[in-house]
């Protein structure tokens, strides 16, 4: 089954329907999203369902840990009764999630963060253009939960009292947030309103906060007296190296590490991954503490690290191993994340030794870039000519399911109701495509899932193209980060559903903007379109500063074709400010024309009846 790709996150994902009616709405959904259908009878005899025998009651609980979302299509009530002697704690329960039996509301129930059931409702909700309803108060103010902020940067929950400070946020007390590292992106992204108050680290208990939220690689310890309720995010910036001697044991390296930690004040879970030397790709101990603690191992040849200027070089070292340090030059060319970011040794090398388990040196550097321990997406979206409603579902899922949303302001604005609370949105001039490109793929490559928005389709004069030339030329493999390219309605056919069917018959698309393209090659296209007898679609006719090549258009297409051969004006199809103009080869230059507009020019039968422009489908009647 080829279900949509936002959705995969979600997986696996059971839905249940106890009616006919119910099968009906959610068949074709499970379809879309990949989901298992649950059925008490196989009436139907459908495709990728799951029939049982029992009673629902006795089948929830079979089902209950091995899916990460339940869609029930029943009676709320119902739903509820139903999960309640299930329902363990938000952490692991799956999202849950009704929908009425006529597909018009989505309902998250329960596990809205955690579960990521107000999410996924928000999806679903678009591609049955239904209503999400999603009662979480920190959705209404439009603020990402504080348990998922830093979800997309692959931040670490640390301790704390999480309920404390998510109830003081859902009823507007200010918290301070104390960040030392980690990306700031989230804090540009905040609604006005927004109960955050940024402090920094010298800051003492005597602020008006009512709860503090630590972003820091520290390992804070909270006092149980502490009458200020706090919770701790560490993002992954601490890159540890280590030396070892052949055959150490997984638990002393895991011994060491914590105790290197502990003297520090250093935490666990900001640690970003394990560095070392080539040699050590293959020992023991190292690969096992890598696989416990789900951290990548990165390895670095000897060249390399004897470059790295190091506090503690070690003559021993060198002679054995081609590199005068180990742990800390791995540990600070790790941690440098790109050329502009230099990291920091903040641990010099430590050396912890047992008679039969063998000896570990721990140094640890800090990176400025958090690892996000993520597959980096680019969607590449078309959000269609303008309204929401020409938007394709995908495209919407992909804009919802997006960390981050990059295009054009202009278009941005358009789609803001499709917006979910936490996304960052990065909006660039029009005259930036390639910036907008370039950031996008450092997001990507990052870990995030960026979506790149165009109008109209983004593979027709769009960004599309952008990104993927701009890829290539980095040296792309082509699986990462993943592309997936979304598919809009392009101006051509906004502009012509608006004025009839005048692509009836072969048609082309010709751009005249001359930035990209000679105007030569321009030049050559609208002869042999005029020519070829081709219905023509113009794309970005004419600007302030490039006015003639309309012009110059027009009388090309008057050599070969009748001056009364009809043609449309179509400006801002689908917008607010949508014009219309039907006029013919001779007179088109008479009425306005400017970079909203698209021009179709109609081949030698198109003809207008009534205000509507037709090309015949064939010559032959
Ligand atoms: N990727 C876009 C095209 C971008 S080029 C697409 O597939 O539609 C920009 C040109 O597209 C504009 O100069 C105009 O000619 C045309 N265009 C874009 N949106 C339009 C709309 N809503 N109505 C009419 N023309 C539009």
């Amino acid at each position: 089954m080829n279900s949509l790709s936002s959705f995969v996150p979600f997986h696996p994902i059971a839905a249940i329907a106890t009616t006919p009616q119910a099968i009906q709405t959610l068949q074709p959904l499970c379809q879309q999203i990949g989901a298992t259908l649950h059925l008490r009878e196989n009436e139907n005899n459908l495709e990728n369902t799951y029939i049982y025998q029992t009673t629902l009651k006795e089948h929830l609980p079979t089902i209950w840990q091995q899916n990460k979302a339940l869609i029930f299509c029943l009676a709320t009530g119902a739903v509820v009764r139903l999960i309640a002697p299930l329902l363990e704690e938000k952490f692991h329960d799956p999202a849950i999630i009704v929908i009425d039996q006529m597909g018009e509301f989505v309902i998250s129930l329960c596990s809205g963060h955690q579960g990521k059931a107000d999410q996924l409702t928000q999806l679903i909700a678009h591609l049955l253009n239904a209503k999400p309803i999603i009662t979480g108060a920190v959705n209404s103010l439009n603020l990402p939960g504080i348990d998922i902020l830093g979800v997309p940067f692959g931040w670490r929950k640390g301790q704390g009292n999480w309920t404390k400070i998510s109830s003081l946020i859902a009823s507007g007390e200010k918290v301070e947030v104390i960040q030392e590292v980690g990306s700031t992106l989230w804090q540009d992204n905040l609604p006005e309103n927004h109960p955050f108050y940024f402090g920094f680290p010298e800051i003492n208990e005597t602020t008006q906060a009512k709860g503090r939220i630590w972003i820091s690689a520290t390992q804070r310890r909270f006092p149980e007296e502490s009458n200020l309720p706090k919770i701790q995010w560490h993002p992954r910036v601490l890159w540890v190296g280590i030396g070892c001697i052949r055959g150490t044991s997984q638990s002393l390296i895991e011994r060491a590490i914590n105790q290197v930690f502990q003297q520090q004040h250093l935490a666990i879970d900001a640690i970003a991954g394990i560095a070392t030397i080539d040699l050590k790709a293959d020992e023991i101990g190292l690969i096992e503490y890598c696989q416990k603690q789900q951290l990548p191992l990165k390895t670095f040849p000897p060249n390399l690290l004897k470059t790295v200027e190091v506090p503690n070089p070690s003559n021993i070292v060198a002679q054995e191993v081609g590199t005068p340090s180990v742990a800390e030059a791995s540990a600070i060319t790790a941690a440098i994340s790109s050329q502009t970011s230099p990291s920091s040794l903040i641990v010099a090398k430590q050396i912890i030794k047992s008679e039969n388990e063998g000896t570990v040196t721990v140094a640890i550097a800090q990176s400025n870039l958090e690892y996000t321990g993520r597959t980096g997406q680019l969607y590449l979206v078309g959000m269609g000519p303008g309204s929401l409603n020409q938007i394709t579902a995908a495209a919407k899922t992909a804009i919802n399911q997006a960390d981050v949303i990059i295009g054009y302001s202009l278009y941005l604005d358009l789609i803001k109701p499709l917006k979910r609370p936490g996304q960052i949105i990065e909006a660039l001039p029009i005259t930036q495509e390639k910036k907008r490109a370039l950031r996008a793929i450092e997001l990507a490559q990052w870990g995030l899932t960026v979506a790149v928005i165009s109008s109209g389709d983004c593979g027709i004069y769009g960004m599309a193209g952008l990104v993927l030339e701009e890829l290539k030329k980095q040296g792309w493999d082509g699986k990462t980060p993943q592309v997936e390219v979304f598919p809009g309605i392009t101006a051509l056919q906004a502009a012509a559903s608006r004025v009839g069917t005048p692509l009836m018959h072969d048609f082309c698309a010709i751009s005249l903007s001359d930035l990209l393209t000679p105007w030569e090659v321009i030049k050559k296209r609208l002869e042999a379109a005029a020519m070829g007898d081709f219905v023509t679609a113009i794309y970005n006719p004419r600007s302030q500063t490039r006015t003639t090549q309309i012009i110059y258009t027009q009388e090309v297409f008057l050599k070969y074709r009748d001056p009364q051969t009809p043609v449309a004006l179509v400006r801002s199809a689908y917008r607010k400010d949508e014009e219309i103009t039907l006029t013919c080869l001779q007179e088109m230059l008479n009425f306005p024309i400017d970079m909203l507009t698209t021009v179709i020019i109609g081949n030698s039968s198109t003809y207008n009846h009534h205000n509507w422009m037709i090309t015949p489908r064939g010559y032959n009647s």
